[in-house]
């Protein structure tokens, strides 16, 4: 834990003050803006959270830092970024591209605050299945 990253916490969590815990918004956060599904692949449930610039280059835990991730994704990213490891995969699109692109610029965090939690995005695909971001984030070692 180094001063950056607990400053990163303190803006993440001064930004979330108002409506009550940090982790309980940045979950209906996650919840509102991804469906439940991995921000990837929006094919699997996520279960975990990724940092889009790794920590280990210098990436927040900022929120517009952070993605719900399935299993298979985090490791298959590991520490790189994520725009050229994504240009890569199978299970490219652009409009997950575009929904990734709004959310680090934070397009989709002021949408979200006019929204009903019912309401999503129509380019969201919402997860059925019991939906839970686990508590442990995985944290892929850098090389
Ligand atoms: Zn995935």
């Amino acid at each position: 834990m180094g001063i950056s990253e607990d400053w990163g916490e303190l803006l993440f969590s001064l930004n979330c003050l108002q409506k009550g815990s940090a982790k309980r918004q940045f979950r209906h956060a996650i919840r509102y803006a991804w469906g439940g599904f991995c921000a990837y692949c929006r094919d699997k449930r996520a279960t975990t959270v990724d940092h889009l610039k790794p920590r280990c280059k210098g990436g927040s835990n900022l929120r517009s830092n952070l993605v719900p991730c399935c299993v298979e994704c985090n490791h298959s990213k590991g520490s790189q970024d994520w725009e050229p490891w994504y240009k890569e995969q199978e299970f490219y699109s652009e409009v997950a591209h575009e929904l990734i692109t709004e959310w680090i610029d934070n397009k989709r965090y002021t949408n979200e605050r006019e929204a009903n939690e019912d309401q999503f995005d129509d380019r969201t695909k919402v997860c059925t299945d019991t939906c839970g971001i686990r508590s442990g984030t995985y944290e892929p070692t850098c090389a």
